[in-house]
């Protein structure tokens, strides 16, 4: 069996970690980086390009380069969070068929799981070179508070990358499991998870025996690290418009180059207490010529535009603590995740809140990736993973008067299962419809609709004879699935369940076949690349040893003719390694190294 590796992906990073000599370890990317940017973008050419390459041709390229991605997962184009994105984005966002979100790039509609497949295709890549195997199963990890949609976007996410997801790990709880790892004694954990587009807290528990029971889970998958760039860009952007009359928001352009800005003066000012955003020529009119924006920036400043984000993940971590029944004092020890948290105003807030200072010595941005290593390495060896997770939402239908009856409620430990019983209820009805929702407002219009489906064929009866059970099941990714039986046939319901939004089967076996295509293409371009190479070092090995190889061979008829094919064997590959194809360089490979043993023994029967 292939190996599983662990795949944290991330709003704004991803990364891939692997159990290797019983250790988890973060591979590094071909750029020597552990994590790689969420970023990708599309060329004037048509050319994909992923992580730190996508970045830096961003600002030149924003239309076609896309990050934050993962903040669309699994979400409807009319929800508020597409909306806002449509509205702030550099890039075309649309409606998709299935009232999903598309992203056009260069007149190519792809939906958020597409993309986000390359991202997972990205660290397949960058596992398959480090490991020299195949790799085709891995533990990806999510947000905690991710719902059913998000979660089944992630999973046709992998399929699309070619990988199976054998398990969907709650972030917090992967971060958790590696705190552990080497750790034996009991504690209860917080686990704060601030990333680049959300907002987890975890309790986690850990027992005697060393198993992990995750005692409460919330958060918001709208509050990261892109809402603290949005006010200090708002920021910048309201100054320039003062000083200057122009809003830059109507230049893409410009628009990139004040995110770009923004971000890294975000991230200077954990280690500093103030920096110069200074973007020359960031527009120009024909009235007033080109035009400059240099403003500095004071920790204090920006910690008063991002004050009340910092408030709202610790009312969040409060809801957290009241789930978990527990008072700040009974934590243990508190985990800061992600790379938001090295923000100082954020760890004070943390370390005021649980009136303890944060765990030094967890890597906020390799730790979710390490623990997800731990969990495939213990499916891989078919051991228990010893995490027991729980539901962040409570999962339910809806009822007469549009209310919501929670079946499984939020907090409850996953797997689970509930049945529920439904009757007809008027005479001779034949179908039954059921809305499935997730969330924690008692209207169902307040929640999240995970699909619909119809129980129909049922036989023709007075209302109320007529039942039909129903089982709701949650299983350990956090997925829901749902199974009818009619009591009254013995017969097994086949039950579609419509998703409110996402990919229909056949748009996902299309981009499944362009993506295997992509990777294909791909693999054969870089092996194309590495036969150049060797064909370049051995024409300079060559062309090192030739003169010398001249001077002792060519006074014989037969070595004179030798050294005289060498050189127009070598002029000859050279002059056509650049447009040679793969199999042309194969032959040109071989027949160089043919050169190299035949000069090697002219030259050792020579001296
Ligand atoms: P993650 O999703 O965990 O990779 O977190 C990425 C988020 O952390 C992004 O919003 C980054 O801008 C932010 N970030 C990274 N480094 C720092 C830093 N030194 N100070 C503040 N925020 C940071």
């Amino acid at each position: 069996m292939s190996r599983i590796v662990g795949i944290d992906l991330g709003t704004t990073n991803c990364c891939v970690a692997v159990v290797d000599g019983g250790k988890p370890r973060v591979i590094p990317n071909k750029h020597g980086y552990s994590t790689t940017p969420s970023v990708v973008a599309v060329t004037e050419a048509g050319q994909r390009i992923v992580g730190q390459i996508a970045v830096r041709q961003a600002v030149t390229n924003p239309e076609h380069t896309v990050q934050g991605a993962k903040r669309l997962m699994g979400r409807p184009f009319d929800s508020e969070e597409a909306q806002h994105a449509a509205a702030h984005a550099s890039y075309r966002v649309i409606a998709g068929p299935n009232g999903d979100v598309r992203i056009v790039l260069h007149d190519k509609e792809h939906s958020v799981p597409e993309l986000s497949a390359m991202f997972l295709q990205e660290m397949r890549v960058v596992a398959e070179d480090f490991t020299q195997e195949r790799v085709d199963r891995a533990v990806v990890t999510v947000p905690a508070y991710f719902n059913d949609n998000q979660r089944q976007a992630v999973r046709d996410a992998g399929a699309i990358a070619g990988l199976e997801v054998v398990r969907i790990l709650n972030e917090p709880t992967a971060a958790a499991l590696a705190y552990g790892f080497g750790r034996a004694e009991p504690k209860t954990l917080a686990v704060y998870d601030l990333g680049g587009g959300t907002f987890d807290i975890s309790i986690v528990r850990i027992d005697e025996e060393g198993e992990f029971h995750v005692v409460s889970t919330t958060g918001d998958s709208f509050l990261g690290g892109e809402d603290f760039d949005e006010r200090l860009m708002d920021f910048l952007m309201k100054a320039f418009y003062r000083d200057n009359a122009i809003d830059l928001r109507t230049s893409p352009i410009a628009l990139q180059r004040v995110r770009q800005a923004a971000q890294k003066a975000k991230a200077e000012l954990s280690s500093v207490e103030q920096t110069d955003v200074s973007l020359p020529f960031v527009i120009a009119t024909p009235e007033t010529g080109p035009l400059h924006l240099e403003y500095t920036i004071t920790r204090e400043m920006l910690e008063r535009l991002t004050a009340d984000l910092v408030t709202r993940t610790l009312q969040i971590c409060e809801l957290g603590l009241s789930y978990a029944q527990l008072a700040p004092e009974h934590v243990d020890e508190v985990i800061l995740v992600g790379g938001m948290t090295r923000m100082p105003a954020v760890q004070r807030a943390v370390e005021e809140f649980f009136g303890r200072p944060p765990c030094k010595g967890v890597h906020a941005d390799e730790v979710v990736a390490l623990g997800a290593a731990l969990a495939a390495h213990a499916i891989e060896e078919e051991r228990d993973t010893g995490l027991h997770d729980v539901t962040a939402h409570s999962l339910g239908i809806m009822t007469a008067g549009g209310r919501f009856d929670a079946l499984i409620p939020a907090m409850e430990p996953v797997p689970t299962k509930v049945e529920e019983l439904f009757t007809t209820s008027r005479d001779g009805q034949a179908a039954l419809k059921v809305v499935v929702l997730q969330g924690q407002s008692e209207w169902a219009a307040e929640n999240t609709p995970l699909g619909r489906f119809a129980l129909t064929n049922l036989r023709p009866g007075p209302a109320g004879t007529v039942r039909v059970r129903v089982t709701f099941t949650i299983d350990e990714d956090g997925m829901f699935s749902v199974g009818a039986k009619d009591l009254d046939t013995g017969e097994e319901k086949v039950i579609d369940v419509l998703a409110s939004s996402g990919l229909s089967d056949d748009e996902i076996e299309r981009m499944m076949a362009d993506s295997a295509e992509y990777l294909a293409h791909r693999r054969a371009e870089e092996s194309k690349e590495d036969s150049r190479q060797a064909c370049s070092r051995l024409i300079a090995k060559l062309e090192g040893v030739l003169p010398e190889a001249e001077k002792k061979m060519a006074w014989t008829p037969v070595g004179a003719t030798a050294v005289e094919k060498a050189k127009k064997a070598v002029t000859a590959v050279k002059t056509g390694l650049d447009e040679a194809d793969a199999d042309a360089l194969t032959k040109q490979h071989a027949l160089l190294l043919r050169v190299e043993q035949m000069i090697e023994r002219a030259l050792e029967k020579a001296s």
